[in-house]
């Protein structure tokens, strides 16, 4: 599944492509994503004047008013190729652009989806209404993630992976997240001290802004390309590696079942 830093790595390098262009026309090929489609007759003619984020949606922002939201779903992508080549596998949408190269949205497994949000709607959208801050901005600051923790009992991991603390933390960054700040993933948030707390939210940045350095780095252009970033699992220093030595003390990594997700941990050095 997309987390936020492959939304990231889309959003630059789709803006190249479509900054400025003017949607001639938009489709869908009739197979119904997760949610119903748009009517696309809104999009004609309009000119993307920006593609912004939020939490894990790309915000198409458009002359005049609204903006295309898209969210990726489990396996969304997005592409560009000539207007004039024939729908790609696994394509559901395709917006042709003024320049003779067209967007298309491919999605096997059709979880993503897409909605027309007027300016005046969104902030109280249902989709972005209660999201927190986001990670890698000034509203995210250590005494916000200090005051969401106390008096809570659930999980820490728990805690950082619900949109209304902070937005686009998932399983993985928020397990490599707790590797870093050496918090175990099933302490109750209420009971780490501020002083864990403020590592966790320097390392909660670090894991987010290292892995779209990296996603950055990987992929060459959207256009042509299969417009996938992929996943930056060189950078993992605990998820996905049960069994496997911890980095930091050679101990053996080991994973638990919560709440319904695996999470990775080193005993030793989370505690
Ligand atoms: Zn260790």
């Amino acid at each position: 599944m997309p987390e936020l830093p492959e939304v990231e790595v889309t959003r630059r390098g789709l803006m190249p492509h479509v900054f400025g262009r003017h949607i001639l026309h938009a489709r869908d090929h009739g197979q119904a994503l997760r949610y119903p489609y748009p009517d696309w007759r809104i999009l004609q003619g309009r000119k993307i004047l920006d593609i912004q984020r939020r939490a894990k949606y790309l915000l198409f922002c458009l002359e005049g008013d609204g903006r295309l939201v898209c969210h990726l779903g489990m396996t969304g992508q997005f592409r560009c190729l000539p207007s004039n080549e024939e729908v790609a596998q696994h394509e559901q949408v395709c917006l042709h652009l003024d320049d003779g190269w067209s967007l298309r949205y491919c999605d096997v497994r059709r979880f993503g989806y897409m909605a027309f949000i007027s300016e005046s709607a969104f902030s109280s959208h249902p989709w972005f209404s209660h999201l927190g801050p986001e990670p890698l901005s000034d509203a995210f600051t250590p005494s916000w993630l200090i005051r969401c923790c106390r008096g809570r009992r659930c999980s820490i991991k728990h805690l950082v992976m619900d949109t209304r603390i902070v937005v686009g933390v998932g399983n993985i960054y928020a397990s490599e997240a707790l590797f870093r700040s050496g918090i175990h993933p099933a302490r109750k948030a209420g009971d780490v001290g501020s002083e864990a707390l403020i590592r966790l939210h320097a390392a909660l940045r670090e894991v987010l802004a290292e892995a779209i350095r990296a996603g950055g780095s990987t992929i060459r252009d959207f256009r042509r390309s299969d417009g996938r970033p992929g996943y930056f699992s060189h950078a993992f220093r605990v998820y996905g590696r049960e069994g496997e030595p911890c980095v930091e003390c050679g101990g053996v990594i080991q994973r638990f079942k919560q709440d319904g997700r695996s999470s990775f941990f080193c005993p030793s050095c989370q505690t």
